[in-house]
């Protein structure tokens, strides 16, 4: 039986589950590099120059894909609202214009209780037999236990490096959970690991502090949960002595779309329930309705910043900062937000100072918050 060799778009760590997704179906998973200058320059060049950053940032990774010989790209897709839905259909025109010879399978996850995916996940299988039937549902448990330890593995390493004692150690010990994780193939020892990660990052040394920034991270979700694409931004905050919160994940959004994610309910309910004062009223694409939720959860709940991170061109964020911005300069809310944009021409050293400076103006905020000097 010949085995499919499969590719799939690079994400932070959530390459671990994409794998298993492959491998457990008994096909070859083709693993790009972790996103790079030299991997995205391809994906530059035969873009569209105003298409969205993350459609560039994949294309790059399917290129690389097939300059190594691998056939088959898997990739997901909605129905809209926004250009996401789009993204596989004009990917597949311009590699095929570039005379690649290749099958593009795409996964629609507009809603997966239409169970879409499972014909996605039988045609990865070289074994036709009713046994394949097992296999999807292994595989697709394996998946959704590795995104929750993934997601797992995020939050503990936002919530932790502002404290550690030894610079590092917080990367390092994230980047061995991941390794853990993709080691792992049974459910058993996925469920151990569960307990495991979280004392591996409890045992990191550590020194509490007072005044430490509660900073929530969130945004389209390529961008947020690519560090590559977004300049390594939760590490450099933690780094800068925030304690980073954030809620957005791989696992956050499968769940979503099995319409069992009442943490998003609550964000809708956030969100519409201030259709007065601009809360979006339904999904117009990437995270806004969530974002925005999100923004009013975190102002609620007394958080110090809100960061937002979205590629440079995306409108469904860009209406959302736009409304997040009002909020708070009419005082209904007094979170301060941090808006970042990203594309290729994002600078290192332009960024890194908007970050320091907006990390200061908060600390400074707290400070006079707790002296009780701050005017209003
Ligand atoms: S969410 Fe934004 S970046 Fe993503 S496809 Fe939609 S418009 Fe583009």
């Amino acid at each position: 039986m010949m085995r499919l060799k499969v590719t799939f778009p690079h994400m932070g760590y959530n390459w671990v589950c994409f794998k298993t997704l492959v491998e457990g179906m008994g096909a070859e998973a083709f693993l790009p590099d972790y996103n790079n200058v030299k991997q995205l320059d391809p994906g530059l060049k035969h873009s569209p120059e105003w298409i969205c950053f993350p459609f560039k940032v994949t294309l790059g990774n399917f290129i690389a894909a097939l300059e190594d010989g691998c056939k088959v790209i898997a990739m997901a897709t909605d129905c809209g609202p926004c250009r996401f839905g789009f993204y596989y259909a004009v990917q597949e025109r311009i590699l095929r214009d570039l005379g690649y010879d290749f099958e593009m399978k795409y996964l629609p996850q507009g809603d997966l209780l239409t169970f879409e995916w499972v014909d996605l996940l039988k045609s990865l299988c070289p074994d036709k037999s009713l046994f394949n039937n097992y296999l999807v549902f292994r595989t697709a448990r394996l998946f959704l236990m590795k995104c929750q330890l993934v997601q797992d593995i995020e939050k503990y390493e936002g919530l932790t490096r502002c404290y550690e004692i030894n610079p590092g150690e917080t990367t390092q010990i994230a980047k061995k959970c991941v390794q853990m994780v993709d080691a792992a193939n049974r459910y058993y020892k996925l469920r151990q690991l569960r307990s495991r990660i979280r004392r591996m990052f409890r045992e990191i040394p550590q020194r509490k502090r007072n005044g430490t920034l509660k900073v929530g991270l969130t945004g389209e979700i390529h961008v947020t949960l690519d560090p590559f694409t977004n300049h390594d931004i939760k590490r450099k905050l933690g780094e800068l002595g925030c304690e980073v919160h954030m809620d957005l994940s791989l696992y956050d959004w499968i769940v979503h779309k099995f319409h069992l994610n009442f943490h998003r309910k609550y964000l809708e309910y956030l969100s519409k329930t201030h259709k007065k004062i601009g809360g979006l009223q339904m999904d117009i694409g990437g995270e806004a309705y969530w974002v925005l939720g999100e923004y009013i959860n975190w102002a609620k709940r007394g958080f110090d910043g809100f960061v937002h991170t979205y590629p440079f061109t995306c409108m469904p964020e860009i209406t959302a900062k736009s409304i997040i911005t009002k909020w708070y300069g009419d005082r209904i809310f007094d979170l301060p937000p941090a808006f970042f944009p990203f594309d290729e021409h994002a600078g290192e050293a332009g960024f890194v100072t908007r970050l320091e400076a907006y990390v200061e103006l908060l600390k400074t905020r707290k400070e006079k918050m707790k002296n009780g000097t701050r005017r209003n």
